[in-house]
């Protein structure tokens, strides 16, 4: 296992595998934690050196708390560290946020809670958490006073400049950003892990593995990453990308089943960081990825003024492209709210003539319209 030494206090080491638990391994026909399953992966990690265990008010209805906490109390209390998160979009007053928190700290029943988060903070959130009014983070703060959090942070979901407002309020422990070598090419991900640098706030990273999109990308990709590493998961591509950035204390992965944390532990315990070669091969098999399931539209709208169905093409491409990267038919249920889309295409052909990146847009319209949902 890979040990890195928490920045702000060499004495404290965390894996940096750590576990995720909300999606722990669930009761057949139900979204509720099996006890038993999901003890005997916890169980796993932890004696393979797994020692930072992350979990929230919300996940899996409150049961991942119960669960991990019953868990891990057999074990002693210093030799694990555990996360929980409390959440902002329901938070009016100061007494909401510490009735969560003593929740939180019942269902642990662990004494105390090593790392505590402010819940996804994002554009809409963000104000719960720093209205002076409602007093969260000085009630977090007396907590932390308390001996009852040892480690006060928050988790981000925020653009660039909010997550910079936030991470300047004070100084944090830590924060946690989601961080994959898919969105380090294609969403703020780099700018977001190189604010968090410059401000010395030691990073903990959530969906490595983008919720399981980067286990695997396209037969062709795959084929590529095998062939430098036929013994490997595609997974073991995203862990390894992120073991070289320094910042990082803690890699969180959301495991289900024991095939997961064998293979995780396996990458911590046998794999370093990415080699320069294999670098740029993973870089080739996600331009080849990218450009196997999106379409190359710059949102120029130079289609947009012929268009006889005043269709907002662009939007239309934004829309397939999430959906080609994420794999998930939610992302075209967007398209309901278009005046306007795919359906209403007659193929007329004059928004092509105009696109400079030669998309054939009225097969793609057909082929989007087509997709069943
Ligand atoms: S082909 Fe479809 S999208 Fe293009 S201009 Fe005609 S109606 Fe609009
Ligand atoms: S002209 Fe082409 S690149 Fe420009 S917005 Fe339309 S589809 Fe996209």
């Amino acid at each position: 296992m890979i040990f890195r030494d928490y920045a702000k206090n060499p004495a404290e080491k965390y894996a940096l595998l750590g576990m995720g638990c909300m999606r722990l391994p669930t009761i057949p026909g139900t979204q509720e934690p099996d006890p038993v399953k999901s003890e005997e992966i916890i169980d796993y990690a932890y004696a393979h050196g797994v020692n930072y265990f992350d979990s929230a008010y919300v996940y899996m209805g409150g049961k991942s708390e119960v669960v991990m906490g019953n868990a891990l109390r057999k074990y002693p209390r210093e030799s694990f560290h555990v996360a929980s998160k409390l959440p902002g979009w329901n938070l009016k007053s100061r007494a909401d946020a510490e009735r969560i928190f003593n929740e939180t700290m019942e269902r642990l029943n662990l004494g105390y809670i090593d790392f505590y988060l402010c819940h996804g903070i994002n554009e809409g959130s963000v104000d719960a958490f720093t209205d002076p009014a409602v007093g969260v983070i000085p009630f977090l703060e007396q907590m932390k006073a308390e001996g009852k959090i040892k480690h006060l942070g928050f988790s981000s979901h925020a653009k660039p400049e909010t997550l910079r407002r936030f991470a300047s309020l004070r100084d944090w422990d830590f924060a946690q950003i989601q961080m994959n070598y898919l969105d380090w090419e294609i969403s703020t991900t780099r700018e977001e892990y190189e604010i968090l640098e410059e401000l010395g706030i030691p990073t903990v990273v959530m969906e490595p593995v983008r919720g399981g999109r980067l286990a695997t990308l396209t037969p062709e990709t795959d084929a590529m990453l095998k062939a430098l590493e036929p013994d490997r998961s595609i997974a073991s591509w995203a862990f390894r990308f992120l073991m070289d950035k320094p910042n990082l204390m803690v890699i969180l992965s959301g495991m289900s089943n024991m095939e997961q944390v064998m293979d995780n532990v396996r990458t911590f315990d046998e794999c370093g960081p990415l080699s320069e070669k294999e670098k740029a091969v993973l870089k080739e098999a996600v331009d080849k990825f990218r450009s196997s399931v999106t379409v190359p539209c710059t949102g120029c709208r130079y289609c947009c003024d012929d268009c006889p169905m005043q269709i907002d093409i662009p939007k239309v491409m934004s829309i397939y492209n999430d959906y080609g990267v994420n794999r998930s038919p939610r992302e075209l249920s967007q398209l309901d709210e278009l005046t306007t889309g795919p359906k209403d295409c007659v193929g007329c052909g004059s928004c092509a003539h105009h696109c400079p990146q030669n998309i054939d847009i009225p097969a793609l319209m057909k082929k989007i319209a087509a997709i069943e949902r």
